[in-house]
Formats: C-alpha cells, sequence, structure tokens
C-alpha cells in the first residue's frame, strides 16, 4: 500500500475517533467459535443500539441424527433483518450518497451531526474488514473528506 493511501486511511480513522454519541460504534458482532465463526451474529443501530439485524432459525430442518437415543434435528440458522430495520440514503456535501443501514426511529430524527459519526463509523468498519482480509477498500479523498449532510431516503421492509 502506498503512501498517499495510508495517510487517506489514517485520516478516515482519525475521523472515527471523534464518534463520541453512538451507543453501538461497532455494530457488526461477529460469531466467535464453532463452525459458524468469521460469520455476522448480530447487526445493531449505530445510534440508539437497537439490534436490527439478528439470527433466527429456519423451519426446514438441515438434517437429523441419532445420538444417544435421541433425535437430534439441525436446523439452519440465517442473518434477518428485524421489523425496525430501515435502510437510510445519506447525501453528502459532494453529491454522493451512501446507504447505511439504521433503526426506523433513528433513521427519522437523525441530525446531519450524528450523521458524520454514523459515517465515521462505516470509515471504522472498513478498516476492521481489510484488516480481517475482507478485501482492500479504496481509500480516495472523497470516501475521506466527504460529510453526510442529510438522510434523504428512507427504506423499510414492508412486511
Ligand atoms: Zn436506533
Amino acid at each position: 500500500m502506498n503512501e498517499e493511501i495510508i495517510k487517506r486511511k489514517v485520516k478516515g480513522l482519525s475521523r472515527a475517533l471523534g464518534i463520541r454519541n453512538l451507543k453501538k460504534p461497532n455494530f457488526v458482532e461477529y460469531i466467535e467459535t464453532g463452525p459458524l465463526q468469521g460469520q455476522i451474529k448480530a447487526v445493531f443501530c449505530r445510534i440508539c443500539g437497537m439490534a436490527i439485524k439478528t439470527l433466527i432459525r429456519g423451519e426446514e430442518p438441515l438434517d437429523s441424527k441419532e445420538i444417544n437415543g435421541k433425535t437430534v434435528v439441525y436446523l439452519p440458522v440465517m442473518l434477518a433483518e428485524t421489523s425496525n430495520y430501515a435502510e437510510a440514503t445519506l447525501d453528502f456535501d459532494d453529491g454522493s450518497k451512501h446507504i447505511v443501514a439504521l433503526c426506523l426511529g433513528c433513521a427519522k430524527g437523525a441530525k446531519a451531526s450524528i450523521l458524520e459519526e454514523v459515517y465515521a463509523a462505516d470509515l471504522m468498519q472498513w478498516e476492521q474488514e481489510e484488516r480481517k482480509g475482507g478485501g482492500e477498500v479504496c481509500w480516495t479523498d472523497s470516501l475521506v473528506n466527504r460529510t453526510p449532510t442529510k438522510v434523504s431516503e428512507i427504506r423499510t421492509l414492508n412486511r
């Protein structure tokens, strides 16, 4: 990684250090042990900390086995949005847009100052995923320097 990219990355991360008002700046929780290690366990609203995606149990059994005279049924689990899940489109000062997942209440009431922290949490998340080997982030000046101004659209799951 060249020096210019490192400078931009450091700038983005120092911006993330300005996070003061988010309840869950580390909004993605991973499974820490077992065969599903590294998979996402839950996603939280960065602002209030409420769970917006959790693991739910599927209906159709994957397999069943007799173990010590008892039938053990293996059910699938999947990450699913909770009823308060919302996707908020952030408008930036440079005309660009970015979608973040929040709870519906926070998406509706978010002020520009808190949106800045929400975006900084994303920069932090991208750096963490990059460090874990999840692919290189394109650390451009615009990625690091742009500032969110408002939520222009909110999408919910209609169910
Ligand atoms: Zn919230």
